[in-house]
């Protein structure tokens, strides 16, 4: 808890806080293992098409379903199978089942709006209405209180059974920090892993930058979910770096990613120690902040080394040399900045804006080889790249999203290990903001 929020929650900061219009940050449920993945029922209604999966799914993870609300009931989460809705006047449907019991959802509770992706709908109608859950499902989250989530997952024609692991994140715990966002599931060859608590058995994943920060919670994430991790730090960092890779029973390998021979001396190395990679996920990263008429080129030379040509050259060398094995995964660190843009940070911004070109460019090439490529962006994290805002500027970043608190690195690394999990097959292409729904960018 942050020191707002430590007051906001104290007995005088509950009696204050409201009446001076300010917002009180719901400490968020995070997941821990062994705990049950949602603290109450889920309310599950809607079309045809998946409600009987998101049925499945709820049972799986040992949730009690109700078709019909109970009076005066919580609900961990509520989900509609919106499908069905293939004109504007049948939006109604979202009214009609949302209305009664929107003031139902618990605190850290979830809403999950389950459609079909507008573009791939023929019909004008059923793709305008299909379109307008993202406004919908969007000012539900800006709505939900108490740390609530709402999102809309887009399932295509063919991925009815490719659901699983997305709605086990989101409606769990793992998701506190995600809001707003819409998800794209497509057919893909799933393989559903054999223990869900360690789906990355026997996988090998590569984190850079991560000796603190979001790296070292992504490394730590994806050992605790099974996989042996390669954490990658520039050499000045080799201490912590070590540390993290003990505590993850991983290995670390010290590099500077913009090294002209960095890919070759990294590729050597995942084959020579490990026979390739399954996961890589590139999170170093750097700011090097100035206003453009201030900024050397330096600075901006710097940055776009680091955050995304490093990246490109990379991803080149693994291809080149058929080191990221079939089903393999890669995740970009993007951030809000890159797309909703910030002053002082043309250079940061353009190469988190590549990023998400990078997912773009290489969802296909992934697709192709039973893999994936997607990117977590992030919006305000505590970590030492955040502490070192200025103090107005920082408290504007931790305040101004729907859940009123900055997001932890767990937050992320919990993201990326969705996108890594073998059953997430047909979560390729995606940008997905870890941002609490700042009200930043769109
Ligand atoms: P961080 O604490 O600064 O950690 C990044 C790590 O990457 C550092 O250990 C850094 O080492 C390392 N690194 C830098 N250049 C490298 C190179 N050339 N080769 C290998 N490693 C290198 O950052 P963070 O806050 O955890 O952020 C991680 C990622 O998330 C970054 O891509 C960042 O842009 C992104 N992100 C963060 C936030 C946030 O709120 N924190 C928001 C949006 C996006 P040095 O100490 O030498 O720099």
């Amino acid at each position: 808890m942050d020191r707002y929020q430590k007051f906001a929650t104290s007995t005088l900061g509950r009696r204050v806080v409201p009446r001076l219009g300010l917002p009180t940050p719901h400490q968020l449920r995070r997941y821990a293992p062994g705990t049950p993945a949602l603290d109450g029922p889920v309310l599950l209604g809607g079309g045809e098409r998946l409600t009987r999966t998101a049925a499945g799914v709820c049972e799986a993870i040992g949730a009690d379903v109700h078709a019909a609300p109970v009076e005066g009931q919580r609900y961990a989460a509520v989900v509609f199978d919106a499908t069905g809705i293939t004109d504007s006047t049948k939006l109604r449907a979202l009214h009609d089942f949302f209305h009664p019991v929107i003031r139902s959802v618990g605190a850290s509770g979830r809403v999950v709006v389950l459609g079909s992706p507008p573009a791939e709908q023929t019909d004008a109608r059923t793709r305008v209405a299909q379109r307008a859950l993202e406004g919908f499902t969007r000012s539900v989250g800006k709505e939900l209180k108490r740390g609530a989530t709402s999102q809309l997952v887009l399932v295509g024609e063919g991925a009815e059974g490719e659901v699983e692991s997305t709605l086990r994140f989101l409606l769990s715990a793992r998701s506190a920090y995600v809001s707003g966002q819409v998800v794209r599931i497509g057919p893909a060859p799933v393989s559903e892993p054999a223990d869900w608590e360690h789906p990355l058995a026997g996988k090998v994943a590569l984190v850079t930058g991560a000796s603190r920060g979001i790296g070292a919670a992504t490394a730590e994430v994806l050992g605790r979910d099974g996989a042996h991790v390669v954490c990658l730090d520039v050499p000045a960092r080799g201490g912590e770096l070590s540390e993290v890779a003990n505590r993850v029973g991983g290995s670390s390998f010290q590099l500077d990613v913009t090294a002209a021979d960095a890919p070759k001396k990294l590729v050597d190395h995942l084959l020579q120690r490990h026979g390739g990679v399954d996961v890589v996920v590139h999170n170093a990263g750097i700011t090097r902040d100035k206003t453009l008429g201030r900024m050397d080129a330096a600075l901006w030379d710097a940055v776009v080394a680091v955050n995304l040509s490093s990246q490109e050259r990379i991803n080149d060398e693994l291809f080149g040399r058929d080191a990221l094995r079939p089903g393999g995964r890669i995740v970009g660190v993007s951030s809000i900045s890159g797309i909703a843009g910030n002053a002082g940070q043309t250079n940061y911004a353009t190469t988190k804006a590549g990023v998400i070109g990078m997912v773009d460019a290489l969802a296909g090439e992934l697709a192709s080889r039973g893999g994936t490529i997607n990117a977590v962006a992030p919006g305000f994290i505590e970590t030492r790249m955040t502490a070192a805002v200025p103090l107005l500027v920082r408290e504007a970043g931790r305040r101004m999203n729907s859940t009123s608190q900055g997001g932890l690195p767990v937050d992320v690394a919990e993201t990326v290990a969705w996108f890594a999990n073998p059953a997430s097959a047909g979560v390729n292409g995606n940008v997905v903001r870890v941002c609490g729904q700042s009200l930043l960018g769109a």
